[in-house]
């Protein structure tokens, strides 16, 4: 042997001896259900796989609300399910516009371009969504066959609050929408099959609450017969939904599923539909918006205006001389709850997706937050923030619980 053993640490040794309490932009923490199921291997294919790749679907139809048969799941990341809506639906010289108003918009054209397609920006002033008027001009005069768009922008933590509205425009220029629903599926409301809208993508760690590595994405029966009737096969293999039909459709091989992973994705799911998404949504606005009160009250400014403002990501201003890097890395080291930096913006984001939205969660994460800026010399107000959540929790429940 030329090569010796590495010498290693143990896993234990690496990991923290209290798990840390994940708080930022995903992934997000895992119910026990979920967690169970993934330690779980069976056979990628027969009658068990089978019965549960159906419930997996079903179950998709209503947390998409569509009923369109054409729901699929990707071994990958959430970026992974962008590139199979876009190398499916788009290619050479297609048509499309981006409506761009973040990191992960701007990631959905830049894998347009890549296929080859004529990607035109519309380009959302910061901190903003989409001025339908300017939308609606610049679809008659580029006339898009697909347009793009994210509905929760995770990265900035905007809303697109207008997309049924975009969604619905578009379709009445005849144009194929694509929704990235990563962060916001299940955290608020998305009609997939009353909006109009034709692919909507998904991933598992964040708004869903299952692990990373496996996502789902939902075809209208018009974006599927696009896919059938194209000419050339899609060029990623591992992402053709033709291929990926077999497997997700017809119980047969495409590539070896990653069971455990779909296992805990239905594990996801069936606690999504047991709470029912109604509850869920009510839910995730009432402790997101108890936790903006608390930030507000410690004396903090939230990144967004309201109106463009997004509740499962919450965008907060780092203070004057509080370093953004700093502040993560010391309420992790010292509180042990881990939230987000952002790119290239000087705001730390606190998440709001699945089980990061529970009572319990919000406290200790409001704590820490506030105690972690006055340790590095921020002026706060923490007993009045804690205060605020506790009376923002309260005024929702008399009012809707
Ligand atoms: C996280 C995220 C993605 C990318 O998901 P990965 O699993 O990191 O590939 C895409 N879109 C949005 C809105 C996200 O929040």
């Amino acid at each position: 042997m030329h090569i010796p053993t590495p010498e290693l640490t143990a896993l234990e040794d690496i990991l923290p001896t209290e798990p840390l309490l994940m708080m930022g932009a995903g992934p997000v923490p895992i119910p026990e259900p979920v967690a169970k199921a993934n330690s779980i291997v069976i056979n990628h294919l027969g009658d068990t796989m089978a019965k549960i790749i159906e419930q997996v679907k079903q179950m998709s139809r209503y947390v998409f609300q569509t009923n369109s048969k054409w729901i699929m799941g990707v071994a990958g990341p959430g970026s992974a399910a962008m590139e199979m809506a876009i190398t499916n639906l788009i290619w050479q010289d297609t048509k499309v516009l981006s409506i761009t108003n973040g990191f992960f918009s701007g990631r959905l054209a830049e894998m347009a371009r890549r296929v080859g397609a004529n990607v035109e920006v519309f380009s959302v002033p910061e901190q903003q969504i989409a001025n339908l008027d300017a939308l609606k001009q610049t679809i008659e005069i580029f006339k898009p066959e697909v347009i793009t768009l994210v509905q929760g922008e995770t990265s900035n933590t905007v809303c697109n609050k207008n997309l049924e509205e975009v969604a619905k425009l578009a379709h009445n220029y005849g144009c194929y929408v694509i929704v990235d629903a990563v962060c916001t599926l299940s955290t608020m409301p998305l009609q997939m099959d009353e909006w109009n809208i034709d692919a909507v993508i998904t991933g598992g760690q964040k708004g869903l609450s299952s692990i990373p590595g496996v996502s789902l994405i939902a075809f209208s029966e018009r974006a599927y017969q696009r896919i059938h009737s194209r000419e050339k096969d899609c060029p990623q293999w591992c992402l053709d939904a033709r291929l990926a039909e077999k497997f997700w459709h017809q119980s047969s091989y495409h590539y070896t599923a990653p069971v455990s992973g779909i296992l805990a994705i239905h594990e996801a799911l069936a606690l999504i539909c047991k709470e029912t998404l109604e509850n869920r949504f009510a839910r995730h606005q009432r402790c997101s918006l108890a936790l903006q009160r608390g930030i507000e009250a410690l004396g903090l400014k939230l990144f967004v205006p309201e109106a463009a403002r997004l509740n499962s990501v919450i965008g907060i201003e780092v203070p004057n001389g509080i370093a953004q890097k700093a502040l993560c890395q010391h309420i992790s080291n010292r509180y042990r709850v881990e939230i987000a930096g952002s790119f290239g913006l000087n705001i730390v984001r606190i998440g709001q997706m699945g089980e990061q939205s529970r009572a319990h969660h919000l406290f200790r994460t409001l704590h820490a937050f506030g105690c972690a800026i006055r340790d590095l010399g921020g002026d706060i107000d923490l007993p009045t923030g804690m205060a605020e959540l506790e009376r923002g929790l309260q005024a929702q429940y008399s009012d809707n619980f």
